[in-house]
């Protein structure tokens, strides 16, 4: 099967309050030197999936460009990158290239860059079509320009288009949830992601709310109660302008759902280079399901994790076992609408595991947080609001094989 690749630019322009991915703000200058270590590491992906203990596959089918924020490397940094994956990879002709861009930051010479690249889908940052809660968070744009960047992208020839969305960010009120999911509707875009806002020590908002301080607007954020509102508001609102939900946070109209992204629910291979990117290959070795990789989480630790002698990255290896795969095709399938198919799942893990996990799946449809229909069990739009639980349910009654 064809690799997806993931690539992460870990630089941003300034840093979102609510932010807690692997990004900062760095100088200009530091930009070369990573976009070279990544081109040196996508150069070294057979043997880095070789000596780990993975499959090769010299194809490819889709690419995701991610962060962070690609969108303010040079044209001729991004150019750089895609030749890399291109030299490596056989490209199918109808992959799927993303890249995620923060509006306000495309200039035309950008877009240039990304058609000429074969970018064919852009994710938006957009987070809040209300100028004032984006600004509450730190966002750059308005909602003027998120509207002229997704004209400019569809007379370039990019019309496959997704805009992301947070619930919960500081100010939101139902109207203005409205009105944002309003203008994402509004600007025609094919796909749509909802967010929850997450509270945690990993961003400034999150250690304020915790702290329960009111820096960086904390006191304006709405409640947990109104939060969920606001998601359920959105499945009920896209579904009515045919956007329909395929995954927790994820909607798109019929056929424009992101074919990278599903990879990782459906724990298809994936290749990951840059900081933070993850990999998932098929195991080499018959004793276990797949091989997972980790590169390091921030940019200092990412270059310095480089061995001289191998001429490869120093990275985070575990092997999955039948059983950690199994739990896997769980909580990764059951995020889809379209379920987990337990015909499939007995394939490939035997018939005693579908059996076991039956009594989990029973006692959850008791509780309709789960149903049954033909063999495939899903989430209710009950137990999307507690997926975390739910999932908990089929890690620890694990039996492995
Ligand atoms: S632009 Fe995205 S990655 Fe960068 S700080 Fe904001 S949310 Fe984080």
């Amino acid at each position: 099967m064809p690799f997806g690749i993931y690539l992460s630019v870990p630089f941003c322009k300034t840093k979102c309050s609510y932010c807690n991915f692997a990004s900062d703000v760095f100088s200009r200058d530091r930009m070369q030197g990573y976009v070279n270590r990544l081109a040196q590491d996508i150069a070294s992906a057979e043997r880095m999936a070789k000596v780990n203990g993975g499959k090769w596959e010299p194809t490819a089918d889709t690419i995701y460009l991610g962060g962070g924020t690609p969108s303010i490397l040079d044209p001729a940094q991004i150019e750089q990158i895609f030749h890399s994956v291109r030299q490596q990879f056989a490209v199918a002709a109808d992959a799927e290239i993303t890249v995620e861009c923060a509006p306000a930051t495309l200039s035309n010479e950008m877009i240039e860059a990304l058609v000429q690249c074969g970018v064919n889908r852009v994710s938006l940052g957009v987070q809040s079509f209300v100028d004032q809660e984006a600004r509450a968070v730190g966002r750059l744009h308005t909602c003027k320009a998120v509207l002229e960047d997704i004209a400019r992208l569809r007379v370039a020839g990019i019309s496959n288009l997704n805009v992301d969305l947070i619930a919960g960010l500081p100010h939101q009120t139902p109207e203005s949830w409205e009105a944002s999911l309003t203008a994402a509707i509004a600007s025609g875009v094919p796909h749509v992601s909802v967010y929850l806002l997450e509270i945690d020590e990993d961003s400034r908002l999150g250690n304020e709310l915790l702290a329960g301080g009111a820096r960086y607007h904390a006191h304006f954020v709405p409640d947990e109660n109104l939060m969920v509102e606001f998601y359920e508001r959105a499945c009920e609102g896209l579904a009515e302008a045919e956007i329909l939900q395929y995954e927790i946070s994820n909607f798109s109209r019929s056929g424009m759902e992101s074919r990278h992204n599903l990879k990782y629910w459906k724990r298809q291979p994936y290749l990951g280079f840059g900081v933070d990117a993850h990999s998932m290959l098929p195991s080499a070795d018959a004793n276990f399901d797949a091989i997972r990789l980790a590169m390091p989480d921030s940019l200092p630790a990412y270059l310095a994790a480089y061995d001289e002698e191998a001429h490869l990255p120093r990275l985070g290896r575990n092997e999955l076992t039948f059983s950690q795969a199994w739990e896997e095709t769980f909580f990764l399938g059951l995020r889809l609408n379209a379920g987990v198919n337990l015909i499939n799942v007995a394939r490939q893990f035997g018939v005693g595991q579908v059996n076991h996990a039956r009594e989990v799946i029973r006692e959850l449809t008791g509780l309709q947080l789960m149903e049954i229909e033909a063999e495939v069990v899903r989430l209710t739009p009950r137990g999307r609001l507690v997926s975390n639980e739910v999932f908990q349910r089929f890690v620890s009654d694990a039996v492995p094989r």
